[in-house]
């Protein structure tokens, strides 16, 4: 999903207008969604409907939006289908002296008449992305030794035993049996 692709509105009927509210809604094509080392390629175009209301101190959109994405299960690597449902949140101020200072990652100063819902429709897609994809709570994953995939096979292979420290220790309390005189 790069560069973020601009999704560009119209406000100047609802500028003049407290209370007023237009809505933006569509699709808008997106490659993939991409949060660090993974990618989710995208299977549908991702789906917006933002209300956009002009609040008196600024304008305040409110939305959410839907898209369809291949995951690759962290486990066993198989691909299954997601949909990521955000929402969207997000404040355009009109006098820039309110952005000043504190101004977070959701609030933005308003230049001239028109919006872009780009970087806030990417933000919250990319909020949605699981940090760790799982294609089913109980999936088995790999077997270590053999790399089968145990969802589907039951293999032989005895469960890679790493030299514990413990295993040390238990010599030592077989050995000793307390009395000292072993
Ligand atoms: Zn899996
Ligand atoms: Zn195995």
């Amino acid at each position: 999903m790069e560069p973020v692709p601009s999704v560009p509105v119209d406000v100047s009927e609802i500028l003049e207008d407290s209370t007023a509210t237009v809505v933006a809604d569509g699709s808008l094509a997106v490659e993939s969604v991409d949060v660090g080392p993974l990618t989710f390629p995208a299977t549908s175009p991702a789906r917006y409907e933002v209300a956009l209301t002009n609040v008196g101190t600024g304008i305040l959109a409110l939305g959410e939006v839907r898209l369809d994405v291949t995951a690759t299960c962290s486990r066993c690597l198989v691909t299954y289908a997601l949909e990521l449902a955000g929402r969207i949140e997000r404040f355009w101020v009109q006098e820039e002296d309110a952005v000043d200072g504190d101004d977070g990652p959701d609030i933005e100063p308003l230049d001239g008449t028109t919006i872009d819902l780009g970087p806030a429709i990417h933000a919250s897609l990319a909020a949605e992305v699981p940090w760790i994809p799982v294609h089913s709570e109980d999936c088995l994953g790999l077997c270590a030794v053999c790399g089968g995939d145990l969802n589907e096979v039951t293999c032989d292979c005895e469960p890679a035993r790493l030299a514990s420290p413990f295993s040390a220790l238990e010599g030592l309390l077989e050995d000793g049996d307390g009395d000292g005189t072993d």
